[in-house]
């Protein structure tokens, strides 16, 4: 047993100040500093600067190591621009990152604080590196083809990379399938490996209505994603229409990645599944696919939780970067009250839609801990500065052991 008396604790929104934490794996008291040495005499006392904080691990659901060798390789600005860069980069992208480079990924997640993430794998060239990494995994094995002649072969693929990434025998590790999006997977393909999700209780994860070119594509058969189908598939028209797609998912709540997109009736069918919505603003930017419109989201009953995506898509692997850069999107909010929402979406209620017990400091949970030294007492306004500054963090703890 471990016990740590922080100046303060953010739960994830919420000040405490006074109170100390008492943990092993798991959270097992908060109270009193007397009442848990009284409770946990054996337990060892972790010293802490004069100003420190304790908050949760953060949580990225969506990330994809696979692409980490990009800097500036890749086009910015517009969607179709940075697609056709990928297919035009993709030996050199690939070829240029192997697993030292991915497994700096995830050390620089984990620098930032992020103790769990979600990482979609296109080839499971990422497994081992996942496997080994010190934080929560949830490994998305991607299946991707939209022509129907290779749907089995595609089939067994996948089939072939999720039961690798259901062999690792680590604690922390979980496989997942990510369907990679409605413009990319034929429906037959989405309908097997969902149904095979449904059986197993495997999370599951898909892109949905990223860019405009995508509810083009999707509505009319047509705009920019028309020469592209044509020239590389021989297709003229999208395998699946939107609302298609998401009557694949019925019954199956799926974490939805950038849905910037998206419509007040897609949404409603988003909220009536109990899907949630990725925001990556950061992504959504740099790819020219506009900023999510918060408000709609929760107009519709939409919730959404913070993710990065990859460094395909993105400079850095940062939650605190990213809540940042939301913070300055969404100008129509007030200050406070978003900077609040964004922590929880990127701490507890991430954990809630990956079926995760962590994100938030309280009794029962996991004990996946920050401990930040914030350098001067906080004020009432915390969540912004800490979102500001992003402050050192000292000590990383996951299931209660130091991984730092
Ligand atoms: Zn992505």
């Amino acid at each position: 047993m471990k016990i740590i008396t922080p100046e303060t604790i953010l739960s994830p929104t919420e000040q405490l100040s006074g109170m100390s934490i008492a943990f092993d794996t798991h959270i097992r008291a908060i109270g009193q500093l007397h009442e848990l040495l009284e409770q946990f005499p054996e337990a060892e006392f972790i010293e802490t600067p004069l100003h420190s904080m304790v908050m949760p691990g953060l949580i990225n659901p969506h990330v994809h190591l696979e692409f980490s060798g990009n800097k500036s390789t890749l086009k910015y600005g517009s969607f179709m621009e940075w697609l056709y860069s990928i297919i035009e980069n993709r030996e050199e992208l690939i070829g240029n990152c192997n697993e030292q480079c991915m497994a700096k990924a995830c050390d620089e997640m984990l620098k930032n604080g992020i103790t769990t993430f979600g990482a979609v794998s296109s080839y499971a060239m990422d497994l081992e590196v996942a496997a080994n990494a010190k934080q929560k995994v949830i490994f998305f094995n991607e299946v991707i083809g939209s022509q129907a002649t290779m749907a089995d072969t595609l089939y067994d693929d996948f089939m072939s990379r999720l039961e690798a990434s259901q062999s690792v025998q680590r604690e922390g590790f979980q496989a997942a399938i990510a369907i990679h999006s409605p413009y990319s997977v034929h429906p037959a393909l989405i309908k097997r490996a969902l149904t095979h999700a449904t059986k197993h209780n495997l999370v599951t994860s898909a892109h949905y209505m990223e860019s405009p070119a995508e509810k083009e594509w999707l509505e009319t058969n047509n705009g920019a994603f028309q020469p592209f189908f044509k020239e590389f598939l021989k297709q003229e028209y999208s395998v699946n229409t939107s609302k298609e797609f998401l009557e694949l998912f019925i019954g199956k709540p799926t974490l939805m990645t950038h849905v910037v997109q998206a419509n007040d009736e897609e949404l409603q069918e988003i909220a009536k599944e109990g899907h949630s919505v990725i925001h990556c603003p950061i992504s959504n930017r740099l790819l020219g696919n506009g900023a999510i419109d918060l408000d709609k989201l929760d107009k519709n009953g939409v919730s959404w939780v913070m993710g990065t995506d990859g460094l395909s898509s993105n400079y850095a692997l940062d939650l605190l970067e990213e809540m940042k850069i939301a913070l300055f999107t969404h100008t129509d909010r007030d200050l406070l009250p978003l900077a609040k929402e964004l922590l929880s979406n990127a701490t507890i209620n991430s954990a809630k839609v990956l079926g995760m017990n962590t994100g938030e400091i309280a009794v029962g949970r996991e004990a996946d801990l920050l401990v930040i030294d914030l350098e001067d007492t906080p004020s009432e306004q915390l969540p912004v500065h800490l979102l500001l500054h992003g402050y050192n963090i000292q000590h990383i703890y996951i299931n209660g052991n130091e991984v730092t």
